[in-house]
């Protein structure tokens, strides 16, 4: 098939690469020129483990980009991969979406034939009906179908994640447009669940507003076994051998992060207060118990340390979490700006996300090339990522260590250094 995929960043490049290596010709089209050039110089600016070696062999013989809308005409599916971000009140901005949706729909207005138009970003319900099918066929008719496929993808694991799925979850106005959906995931081993556009939308909603309470959940749990004195990994492996319950997303510390978790709690509480006329208790706790658990890591400095103030602090990990470079939403970049409010002096690294932090912190943290080097002269130092690299315990020989993700296994860790983690 054809395919156009219309926003280049982690969900789009991914669908994209992924695509062309299933055989698909496909174009991906960003207005960003520097994200265009980038894949078509086959160096993406993202990082995500098998995307480079897909596009060094692909590019441009099945995949390439372009900021010009134009290309749509000459495909037979559209997948909106653009970004949904927050507004300050947590509403979803659909500014983007909107955006794509008018560059589209005046290109479609001049092709022939039939075309679908499926969603991947994360939309609240009814976005598809009350927004973008009205934008699209103010352009370009009803000559158009629509699908909703959302997009569960972990970064980090994103490319793997691809080509194996749990479910491919089909929100279709009708058969006839979630069969084209279908047809170009034909090779994918999936579930495939099939309905209707606004179930599909609350199903992607659903799914992360459910990951987030796990983990709040469990942070509730670590508090209350911390003050008990027993130590919430062990309950959690308890608690897993349930099949109902589970061992995943169980993993207690500073909390969610990421582009996804927090916002699409967030925009699902404003939709459901502000559009659904329900108010979601149990959401806005989630939210409130992440909101919390970042600053127990300088609550535990300072109980150590007393002030702050001219205190060298080494921040291991800048990434909301290990193998990406991501770092929206990173419970760190909130705790290096607490520790620069405090008067802290702060040494970072990360294996992947300095030049995105340095973006963040244009001038007041000192960014390192190896965690050695920000631990070294450190009076205290942080582990806020879990990357493989961090849980080498000798880096730590002598040092105060607080661990936020449990990078570090407690007993050996406390034999070689003073160590706490943040609830257990
Ligand atoms: P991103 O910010 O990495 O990428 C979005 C891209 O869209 C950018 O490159 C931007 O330049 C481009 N863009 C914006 N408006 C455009 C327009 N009108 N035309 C062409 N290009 C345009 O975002 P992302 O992380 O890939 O997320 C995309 C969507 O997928 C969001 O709704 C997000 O919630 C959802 N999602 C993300 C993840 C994830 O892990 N990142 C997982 C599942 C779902």
């Amino acid at each position: 098939m054809n395919i156009s995929v219309i926003g280049a960043g982690y969900v789009g490049l991914v669908t994209a690469a992924g695509l062309a290596e299933l055989g698909h010709d496909v174009v991906c089209i960003d207005r960003d020129q520097v994200t265009v050039s980038a894949i078509n110089n086959k160096t993406p600016l993202i990082h995500e483990n098998g995307l480079s070696n897909i596009l060094s062999r692909l590019v441009p013989k099945r995949l390439i980009a372009t900021t010009d809308y134009k290309v749509i005409t000459d495909t037979d599916l559209i997948l909106i991969c653009v970004g949904t971000p927050s507004k300050p009140d947590g509403s979803i901005n659909l500014r983007y979406i909107k955006n794509a949706a008018i560059g589209l729909g005046s290109v479609l207005s001049s092709k022939k034939g039939y075309h679908v138009v499926a969603t991947r970003s994360t939309i609240i319900p009814n976005t598809t009906k009350e927004v973008i099918i009205p934008i699209i066929e103010r352009y370009a008719g009803n000559k158009v179908g629509f699908a909703y496929n959302p997009e569960f993808l972990q970064e980090g694991k994103a490319v793997q994640a691809f080509f194996n799925p749990q479910r491919l979850i089909i929100g279709e106005l009708n058969k006839r447009a979630g069969n084209v959906l279908l047809k170009a995931f034909k090779d994918i081993p999936a579930a495939i669940f099939r309905t209707d556009l606004t179930t599909a939308e609350m199903i992607k909603y659903a799914s992360n507003a459910f990951l987030a309470t796990k983990i709040s959940f469990i942070n509730e749990i670590a508090n209350i076994c911390q003050r008990a004195g027993v130590d919430v990994y062990d309950v959690v492996k308890g608690l897993s051998f349930d099949y109902r319950i589970g061992g995943e997303f169980l993993n207690a510390g500073i909390g969610f992060g990421g582009s996804c978790l927090p916002k699409d709690v967030a925009a699902l509480i404003y939709a459901s207060m502000n559009h659904f006329g329900y108010r979601p208790e149990l959401l806005r706790t989630v939210l409130d118990i992440n909101e919390m658990q970042p600053s127990k890591m300088i609550d535990i400095a300072e109980s150590k340390l007393g002030s702050l103030r001219n205190k060298t602090i080494a921040v291991l990990g800048l990434a909301f979490k290990p193998n990406t470079d991501d770092i929206r939403n990173a419970p760190a970049i909130g705790i290096i700006k607490l520790l620069l409010a405090k008067g802290a002096v702060v040494r970072a690294y990360d294996p992947q996300a300095l030049d995105n932090a340095k973006r963040v912190f244009p001038q007041r943290v000192d960014f390192c090339s190896s965690a050695a080097e920000a631990i070294a002269d450190s009076d205290c130092v942080l582990i806020a990522t879990e990357w493989d690299e961090f849980k080498n315990i000798s880096l730590y020989h002598g040092k105060m260590v607080i661990d936020g993700r449990r990078a570090l296994e407690p007993s050996k860790a406390k034999s070689i250094c003073d160590y706490q983690g943040v609830s257990w």
